[in-house]
């Protein structure tokens, strides 16, 4: 084939199937854009016209990466500009060129391996068949409702016609991925070949890989007209038209108890799948999923949840380069949090020295990290063999010169000074001279840390929240003495672990912690004052709290969660901030006091302990109580933090506004379609209006709401 392309390399073979290597000029991953599209459009055209073509192979040249879908920083733009025409004209490029694929007389095949997303997955759907490489990168999905959209090109409508209505909308709704296994099980694929990527990326090099080979054989085997779109029987016959909309019915119901309203996204893909399976695909592509993704991309929501992402991006971005790659790791302390940190680090091929102090607790959490990984196999994530692999990669130990060739050790002992200095020393004595010390405080700075160390350049902070697996962010914390090579380090390990390492500047409570303690701290007052305790969570989740992890929480359930002994530890340790953080001691004391902390909820209700608790301790303080509007309960919770997070950018804690948006909707789950806290508050009120409520809930409540001094000046 003729022809100039940027993007993508082309080769014809003696027998007329035309190989195409996707490979976007300049960009790290391939994305669909006005120029990839519509070189994509031309390839397609030429290879129906063309005599000399008999089918097309389409493959990705990039390693790890299939396609990503479409171009977010174009579609950011032209969500800051309003102007969406550019956008538009994508989406028709996309519907004629894929219509034109799935209509041709020859056969289109994909041979996938590495991510496949969005309109990646889109692309592929328009195929004839689907070849998946088992490579580890290697899944599949359509994540558009977490950007606040619903696929765009025909995707809404292809999917429920090969896999089924309720496993489409599944990956619709949620944005959830499938693995290799997952997606042949569905029949998304037509087979998972085992395949070892070349490391020279040229079509012809990559011609000589297991996974392209098979695709060869399978596309010259194919016909177009045999490649039907057939769900697997369970999935046809849930598809069938009566049970269709009951099947509708019931998943849009699980998504409003799941995000409740907060989210047009994945009620409208549901509707577009609804509608769409009465007719012909580009027909209802056109007519029922572009007006609908259009007026969702102008919507704050999208907005919002674009804007995030790109941050997530750029905070990856910042990590730059990391001087050594490790892959061997020590964590010290085979706690709640040092067991999850190893399993995750051997989820990713590192291996691990864990260390504790007894056989009986590293036993346990050796049974702890077997348990978690095991959802993975029983999940078609990974094969059994992966997971006897991750357990073999962890070494338990009692012995702490078992970690002296280590090059990295996280610390994640018991939450007491005097242990995590003694730790400290010990590894200073034994670990090699340039070995870098990652602790996982969440109380003390890292300056308290390492006062005693001889080597305070080789601290740093990687502050993982609970649950690892599930929390995206980690604060990777700087003190003054810390070396760049050591948080580079650190960053790079959290990369690697696929998270979002957001460096912080050392300081009680970090970014995180210090601005949720105020919100944490005010919620136990309110208790105090006789608010229920179902009330304030209410509030809360009224307001979209964690309502993005798929379980919306106030803030006495989150206490619960985090153990009220560790908040305690947390709120103490914030003490040195001054009066606005203020909590009622007494009254937590009196639900430690116990062999178990008491916990705010049971079973799914108010714990009558906790409210008998609360009960005698309002009458031994004579606590009065007065009448409350929720309206007021929500601007308790909100505007204290809206006023620390300020003070935290005064103190340069983080530099912009955007960093304590994104940390605080990945950290403590701040409603992402809010946009983040700042961006909320800027939008409901201007910095005059919060300094005044805060001021008046000083007047009534006492010097904890005395608004910072700057607050009001904004730019934040
Ligand atoms: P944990 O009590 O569950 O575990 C601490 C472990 O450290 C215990 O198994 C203990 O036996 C072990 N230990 C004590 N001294 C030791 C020593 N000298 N050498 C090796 N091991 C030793 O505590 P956790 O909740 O896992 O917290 C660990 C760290 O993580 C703390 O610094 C905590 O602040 C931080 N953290 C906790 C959370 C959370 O939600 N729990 C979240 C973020 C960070």
């Amino acid at each position: 084939m003729r022809g100039d392309f940027k993007h993508f390399q082309t080769m014809t073979l003696d027998d007329g199937l035309l190989l195409v290597g996707f490979d976007y000029l300049a960009k790290s991953v391939n994305v669909l854009n006005a120029e990839s599209l519509s070189e994509w459009e031309g390839i397609v055209r030429f290879a129906q016209e063309s005599p000399m073509v008999t089918g097309v192979l389409l493959l990705s040249l990039k390693e790890g990466i299939f396609c990503a879908g479409a171009d977010l920083e174009r579609l950011h733009e032209a969500q800051q500009q309003g102007a969406f025409q550019e956008v538009e004209q994508l989406v028709d490029t996309a519907h004629r060129t894929f219509d034109m694929m799935e209509r041709s007389s020859k056969p289109f095949v994909a041979a996938v391996e590495g991510v496949c997303l969005g309109g990646g997955l889109e692309l592929v759907l328009a195929c004839h068949s689907r070849i998946a490489s088992s490579h580890a990168k290697t899944c599949f999905g359509l994540p558009e409702v977490k950007l606040g959209i619903i696929p765009g090109f025909g995707g809404t409508q292809r999917l429920p016609r090969l896999i089924g209505v309720p496993a489409s909308l599944e990956m619709m709704t949620t944005g959830k991925t499938l693995f290799p296994r997952q997606a042949l099980k569905l029949g998304l694929t037509d087979a998972t070949v085992t395949s070892i990527p070349s490391s020279i990326r040229t079509l012809q090099e990559i011609q000589k890989e297991t996974l392209i080979q098979v695709a060869i054989a399978h596309a010259r085997g194919l016909s177009s007209r045999a490649a039907r779109h057939r769900p697997r029987p369970s999935q046809r016959w849930l598809s069938a038209p009566g049970i269709r909309s009951l099947v509708c019915r019931y998943v849009k119901g699980q998504v409003v108890k799941r995000v409740r309203h907060f989210y047009p996204a994945p009620l409208n893909a549901i509707e577009a799948v609804e509608m769409g399976m009465r007719s012909d695909v580009l027909e209802a592509s056109l007519a029922i999923e572009k007006p609908r993704l259009l007026d969702l991309l102008a919507g704050p929501v999208s907005r919002h949840l674009v804007s995030l992402f790109l941050a997530g991006e750029e905070v990856k971005r910042r990590v730059g380069a990391v001087p050594e790659a490790i892959t061997h790791v020590g964590v010290l302390g085979a706690g709640l949090m040092g067991s999850q940190i190893a399993g995750q680090l051997a989820e990713k091929g590192y291996t691990v020295m864990l260390r504790d102090v007894a056989q009986g607790i590293l036993a346990t959490a050796m049974g702890r990290i077997q348990h978690s990984q095991a959802a993975q196999v029983r999940k078609r994530i990974i094969l059994p063999s992966d997971l006897r692999y991750r357990m073999m990669r962890i070494t338990p130990t009692m012995h702490t010169k078992d970690l002296s060739t280590v090059p990295l050790v996280i610390e994640a002992v018991s939450e007491k000074l005097d242990v995590k200095r003694a730790v400290l020393a010990e590894f200073e004595s034994q670990a090699s001279p340039d070995a870098i010390f990652a602790t996982n405080t969440s109380s003390y700075t890292l300056a308290d840390i390492a006062a005693r160390a001889t080597h305070p350049q080789r601290c740093v902070g990687l502050h993982f929240f609970n649950p690892v697996a599930k929390m995206q962010l980690v604060e990777i914390v700087r003190a003054p003495f810390t070396s760049d090579r050591a948080l580079a380090q650190a960053c790079g390990l959290a990369k690697r672990l696929g998270k979002f390492p957001l460096v912080v500047r050392d300081g009680p409570g970090f970014l995180v912690n210090r601005i949720l303690a105020r919100y944490l701290a005010e919620a136990v007052i309110m208790v105090a004052e006789g608010v229920s305790i179902r009330r304030i969570d209410r509030v809360a989740k009224d307001f979209g709290m964690a309502v993005d992890s798929g379980r919306p929480m106030g803030p006495l359930e989150l206490l619960d969660l985090v153990g009220l002994p560790v908040a305690m530890h947390v709120l103490t340790s914030l003490a040195v901030l001054g009066s606005r953080i203020e909590s009622r001691d007494a009254l937590l004391r009196m639900f430690v006091s116990g062999k178990k902390p008491v916990t705010f909820w049971s079973s799914g209700k108010e714990n009558p302990q906790a409210v008998e608790l609360v009960r005698q301790y309002r009458r031994a303080q004579s606590a009065p109580s007065g009448a409350v509007s929720d309206d007021l309960l929500h601007q308790r919770l909100f505007l204290p933090m809206v006023d620390e997070a300020v003070r935290c950018l005064n103190d340069k804690i983080v530099d912009h506004p955007w960093q304590v948006d994104f940390a605080l909707t990945y950290g403590i789950g701040f409603p992402a379609f809010r946009g983040g806290l700042l961006a909320w508050a800027r939008q409901e009120m201007t910095p005059e209006q919060i300094t005044q409520a805060l001021e008046a809930l000083s007047d009534t409540y006492g010097k904890r709401f005395e608004p910072y001094p700057g607050l009001s000046r904004g730019g934040w």
